[in-house]
């Protein structure tokens, strides 16, 4: 290929609203040593590209920056190392990379390595019509899938299953989702009835519990209501849930800590509403309960979940699709909430 061609990408250079998603024309990339250079069929936006945009106080991106985490497309170039097989295959992206190297990455814990970065975060991400990445993040697209699932996976369901699994989920247990169409949320239902839970999930509005009970949901609750913690008591005959999956943060913390059973875990990866909550010790510690954090998941682990994407077991929930020059129009769908699943842009 001539790598003097040129593509169209989107560039952060300063902080703020939609206008700061700025079109620009760029050289392709080349890959470096191990590396590939993939042309994007479809991106999706997440959490993450909001806050990359507007930025995070005491947080500093490296700006100019082409934000985006997830994508899926088509090899186009390799670089030195890499088998040339890989070369015009369907590939879906893992957003996460690593040294490969330290004991994080060799025991199955890459995201706790101290080189891990997100594509769209710490380098330039999927706004792109072409991204270089490491060889190693390119997982083959399952036939089974549209381009707009394969660029809908990754992120939220890698985030969503590494929650549950460091939670310890059990098939007898119940599980309570905050916030049950959100892209992490809707992953979340289907991950807990795949393994047997009874599942229950918020929705603000009577379409997006709707939506939840579709997924799988037994019971849906909304999270405007007076008490709904106690909705949750009563759906579990008291006990309350036993796994708590949160990524609102402020709005629902107290309610969610108040639902959370005895030995309960809740686990949050996300603080869409703001971040600084109240913690009343006794009661955890009293409760034998457990907060955990989570972010992003390893490698092996999407490897594992591609299997049941490709079987169709879990499948991501997709809210809408824009061609890539509406990336703003996205961006405000995004913010306004109203979104139920992921959001994808067409190249
Ligand atoms: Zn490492």
């Amino acid at each position: 290929m001539n790598f003097a061609q040129k593509m169209t990408r989107v560039t952060i250079k300063e902080h703020g609203g939609t206008e700061s998603l700025q079109f620009e024309s760029a050289r392709i990339p080349e890959p470096d040593s191990g590396e590939v250079v993939v042309q994007l069929k479809t991106m999706a936006l997440n959490h993450l590209d909001l806050w990359v945009r507007r930025g995070v106080e005491g947080h500093r991106f490296p700006l100019p920056l082409t934000p985006g985490c997830d994508g899926a497309g088509i090899v186009t170039a390799v670089g030195s190392g890499v088998d040339t097989s890989l070369l015009n295959q369907s590939v879906m992206l893992s957003p996460g990379f690593s040294c490969g190297g330290c004991s994080f990455c060799k025991s199955d814990r890459d995201p706790l390595c101290k080189n891990y970065g997100i594509l769209g975060e710490t380098c330039h991400g999927t706004c792109a019509e072409y991204v270089r990445v490491q060889a190693d993040q390119c997982l083959p697209k399952p036939e089974s899938v549209s381009w707009e699932e394969a660029a809908a996976f990754p992120l939220s369901t890698l985030t969503s299953a590494s929650m549950i699994e460091k939670a310890q989920l059990r098939p007898e247990e119940t599980l309570l989702v905050i916030a049950g169409t959100s892209g992490v949320g809707s992953m979340a239902i289907q991950i807990g009835k795949n393994l047997g839970c009874q599942v229950i999930a918020t929705g603000s509005t009577e379409e997006k519990r709707q939506k939840a009970r579709e997924l799988g949901a037994d019971h849906v609750l909304e999270p405007d209501q007076e008490s709904w913690w106690k909705e949750v008591k009563k759906t579990t005959s008291g006990r309350g849930a036993d796994v708590i999956f949160e990524n609102v943060g402020e709005a629902t913390w107290n309610q969610s800590l108040l639902a959370l059973a005895v030995g309960g875990r809740l686990t949050t990866c996300g603080a869409t509403t703001g971040s600084l909550v109240p913690v009343e010790l006794k009661r955890l510690f009293f409760k034998n309960q457990q907060i955990i954090g989570s972010t992003m998941g390893s490698r092996s682990l999407l490897s594992t979940l591609q299997k049941s994407f490709e079987s169709r077991e879990l499948v991501p929930l997709i809210d809408s699709v824009y061609p890539f020059r509406q990336l703003a129009d996205a961006h405000d769908r995004m913010e306004s909430r109203q979104s139920m699943g992921k959001i994808v842009l067409q190249f």
